[in-house]
């Protein structure tokens, strides 16, 4: 096989060695099944337990209470920019949405389409480095809902807290931070995560909504726009895409067994990233980072070069060291380590490694 490189990407993205293993050893014939996740049909035996493990897995990582649906859905992330508003904005009501970054930019366009949105917050004056204090949100207390980003994979800013909405349900685009930390799911009202980030390849996305938030669906929507559709039809409203879902669960298999849940992962998560923000805070302005200090994502780590001649250097000598696609989104630039779940730290400890020497060369 092929060497593995140290892969950077801000997603799809890295899986954990230990299931692509997995995977591989059983994709021609699953043990006691003897056909391939990829020819299975989502109405038999094997797949309802795949998806029983997957929804009970994630129930237990994220401790989530009695009165919440795991839904599986598709469209990625960006449906859920559309169905949102649709399902949970009713008429004449208006939204509350903090854009902290491109993702939640997209999220209000996409939503303004369906309904009134009112921008609480914005930090694009300075290109999205930043989050609001909890001083600087005045949310309108007849709000349907409340909606933020908690990670911005193109700027790299994350919410390690939740925004305090007040009793509006809180909902949250967790796409490219879902899992990498233990979350009060007692404070949303509906989160949702693509699955190509932090818990799988992609295909599938995970929404986990509150029960009385249903009731917000009406049967005019397309039904597989529905929430509670997905929600009687425990997802099985069409075929799912079942190797994603299986996937996702050796994935969350993984976080349960190998890691030891997501205490664990934050942990691992906050001493991954620090190792690199420590190299920018000590480069004496070499490195730039792009989020302030505070608001520092743990995912994507994000920072620039003294010019693009420098940039272009670093990442070719960081390729010939095995890790790859470190460049950031053009509306940044610069450079952006996405360091999920499953990278592993000999992978930041080498990016590290070559931060340092390039700085002493440069
Ligand atoms: N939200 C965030 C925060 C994302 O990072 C992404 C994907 N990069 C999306 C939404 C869109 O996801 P998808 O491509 O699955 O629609």
């Amino acid at each position: 096989m092929e060497k593995r490189v140290y892969n950077f990407s801000p997603g799809p993205a890295v899986l954990p060695l230990s299931v692509l293993e997995e995977v591989q050893r059983d994709l021609i014939s699953l043990p006691g099944v003897g056909v391939s996740a990829l020819e299975i049909s989502h109405r038999c035996p094997w797949f309802d337990k795949v998806l029983e493990e997957t929804e009970a897995n994630l129930r237990k990582l994220l401790n989530v209470p009695a009165g919440f649906k795991v839904l599986f859905m598709q469209g990625g992330s960006r449906l859920q920019f559309a169905m949102v508003p649709m399902n949970l904005l009713g008429a004449g009501q208006s939204a509350d949405y903090l854009v902290t970054g491109a993702w939640s930019k997209m999220g209000l366009d996409e939503a303004k389409k369906f309904g009134t949105v009112r921008t609480v917050y914005d930090s694009k004056a300075t290109n999205y480095d930043r989050l609001p204090t909890a001083a600087e949100l005045k949310f309108d207390t007849a709000a349907a809902y409340a909606y933020y980003t908690s990670n911005e994979t193109i700027q790299g800013v994350q919410f390690l807290d939740e925004p305090a909405a007040g009793g509006l349900p809180l909902v949250c685009d967790a796409s490219s931070d879902f899992l990498c930390r233990p979350l009060p799911m007692e404070r949303y009202g509906l989160i949702y995560a693509c699955a190509q980030k932090n818990s799988g390849p992609a295909g599938v996305t995970t929404v986990i909504i509150r029960d009385d938030l249903l009731a917000r669906s009406t049967d005019m929507l397309p039904t597989m726009m529905n929430y509670a559709a997905y929600a009687k039809e425990k997802s099985l409203v069409n075929t799912p895409p079942v190797f994603s879902i299986y996937v996702m669960m050796l994935v969350t298999r993984w976080l349960l067994n190998d890691i030891g849940g997501l205490e664990k992962m934050y942990e691992r998560n906050k001493s991954k990233a620090k190792l690199l923000y420590d190299v920018i805070d000590g480069s004496g302005g070499f490195y730039q980072g792009h989020a302030q200090p505070a608001n520092r994502s743990l995912m994507n780590v994000t920072f620039k070069l003294p010019d693009d001649e420098t940039q272009k250097k670093f990442i070719k000598g960081a390729e010939a060291r095995g890790l790859h696609y470190l460049p950031g989104h053009r509306s940044v630039g610069g450079i952006r380590a996405s360091i999920y779940n499953a990278m592993p730290v000999e992978g930041v400890e080498a990016l590290r490694d070559w931060m340092l020497e390039f700085r002493k060369q440069g």
